[in-house]
């Protein structure tokens, strides 16, 4: 015999994560209890509530924030993000910071459960001198400077130099590199933000190195963003023929997806080009490419501006199974004025009652669950550490949703007792000054920015600033 209150879950971050935990929880908590009542005389049904707090006055996190201009279709998820929204069994809380707004325990007395799906809002350091320099970035604040995030609004990068570095291979990576080398007339067409298309246009920028610290057969990123840097207008591929010895002898004993990216790398790296590649690869103004088994010692600075000129790598050796590069003694120097550090996001605590393993910049769980707190759970990449896309994310979300349906069900988690869900949250709110926005006043901002793209013929132009947002709310 169920009692008959619905569980009120409240979930924290409105990225994939929070969006595909919402959604499975709304549909699997109806039909559960519903196939149940088909074996009692007890016509029970547990609709689950689902609140979800967002910091931001707007919605989908990384997928606007973080997800390059240039891939629209990537940013379709919104549609579905958008339809569980608006169900009527879901609720949204932008606006509202968890952790300083209202503490976990708040929500935990409110709530049934609580699902932490905040992302990975910090990002991993060089941990070598010179990186407090200027024209030193991490990919995290570059990335969210040309996708409108306003807290990196004040960045204004200084793109007058000639030579770009980027540290590290992954997608992230190869997408700043394209943002960076891109033909200005392709990017006007997509959401990147209007001050970021006006630096692009004054950059002098015509060469980016993207760096490794191990070797072609190690590199992070997926083939669909090679090729679109093997194909990008008005650049041609510079690589280091000797990076690549051995490559393709190693290649028979490597999975598929892997061996078609390093034969793609291999193609562009080493083969002749045919006449009419030949022919646009020398009348390309800018030029990228891969440098690998280098690792950051020093960002070199001028002493007079404080600004970099160059970083100094250390060149390293693979040792025989590839998984850890080595020292080899050597340093050489590279001149550029601009470095951007892309080795990885990282989640961080956000409220002290909640376990954190900041060794792997987690929340400590099982199955979603967070050890040792009952009616706690994660998901997303707070759960499994920044790796893995939307799908991946979806999934481990999914997961997590299960997890907490199961607990439910076996009475782990108990729900007989009725929670006051948003109510009390939104009082306590209200005495904080805290104004939450609601997902129709996120569709205000959405159409403001929509109208506003219009004239320029961008689909939308975003707004910069968090009281910018709050305003076109409020009118
Ligand atoms: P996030 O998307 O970061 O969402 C976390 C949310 O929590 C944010 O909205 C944040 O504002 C909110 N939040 C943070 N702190 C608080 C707080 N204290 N209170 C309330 N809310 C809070 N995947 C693809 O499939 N294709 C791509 O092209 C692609 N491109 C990417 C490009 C970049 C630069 C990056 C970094 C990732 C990309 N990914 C891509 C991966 C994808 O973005 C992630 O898999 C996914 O966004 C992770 O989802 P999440 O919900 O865990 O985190």
């Amino acid at each position: 015999f169920f009692a008959s209150c619905n569980p009120k879950i409240c979930v924290v971050g409105s990225g994939p994560a929070g969006f595909y935990t919402a959604q499975h929880l709304i549909k699997v908590c109806r039909l559960h209890v519903v196939s149940f009542s088909a074996f009692s005389s007890f016509q029970a049904r547990q609709d689950a509530e689902v609140d979800i707090y967002e910091r931001l006055p707007v919605p989908f996190g990384l997928v606007r924030f973080g997800v390059a201009p240039d891939h629209p279709e990537v940013k379709n998820v919104i549609n579905t993000f958008t339809q569980t929204a608006k169900q009527s069994r879901c609720s949204f809380y932008g606006n509202v910071n968890v952790g300083k707004d209202v503490s976990i325990e708040e929500l935990q007395q409110a709530y049934h459960a609580v699902v932490l799906s905040y992302g990975a809002e910090g990002n991993r350091t060089m941990g070598v001198p010179g990186e407090q320099l200027a024209g030193v970035y991490s990919a995290q604040n570059f990335v969210g400077w040309y996708n409108g995030l306003p807290s990196c609004q004040e960045l204004n990068p200084d793109l007058s130099c000639e030579t770009a570095v980027i540290l590290g291979q992954g997608n992230v990576a190869l997408d700043i590199a394209r943002i960076l080398l891109s033909p200005v007339d392709i990017l006007k067409k997509t959401d990147i933000t209007q001050p970021t298309l006006e630096a692009l246009e004054r950059s002098q920028i015509r060469n980016v190195l993207i760096i490794g610290r191990r070797g072609p057969l190690q590199i992070a990123c997926t083939i669909k963003e090679l090729r679109e840097m093997v194909n990008l207008p008005d650049t041609r591929p510079e690589m280091v023929a000797a990076d690549f010895n051995g490559v393709a002898e190693a290649l028979k004993d490597v999975p598929r997806p892997r061996k078609r990216l390093t034969e793609l790398m291999l193609k562009t790296a080493l083969d002749t080009p045919g006449e009419k590649e030949q022919e646009r690869r020398n009348k390309a103004s800018r030029s990228w490419g891969f440098r690998f088994f280098r690792s950051p010692v020093e960002v070199l600075g001028d002493p007079d501006s404080m600004r970099v000129v160059g970083i100094r790598l250390a060149v390293n050796r693979l040792e025989v199974d590839g998984a850890r590069a080595v020292l080899t003694g050597e340093v050489e120097d590279v001149k550029c004025g601009l470095v951007i550090s892309s080795i990885g996001y990282k989640s961080v605590p956000i409220d002290p009652s909640v376990p954190f393993d900041s060794r792997k910049a987690i929340v400590p769980n099982n199955m979603g669950r967070v050890q040792h707190v009952s009616g706690l759970y994660c998901s997303g990449w707070l759960k499994t550490g920044p790796t893995g896309v939307i799908a991946t994310t979806m999934n481990n979300s999914f997961d997590t949703a299960r997890s907490l349906v199961e607990d439910i069900d076996s009475g782990t988690l108990d729900v007989s007792i009725s929670k006051p869900g948003s109510q009390s949250i939104s009082a306590l709110l209200e005495k904080r000054g805290v104004k939450p926005v609601s997902f129709s006043d996120w569709e205000k901002i959405d159409n403001a920015e929509m109208k506003k793209g219009e004239a320029s013929g961008k689909p939308r132009e975003k707004l910069l600033s968090v009281e910018e947002m709050l305003r076109v709310v409020q009118t």
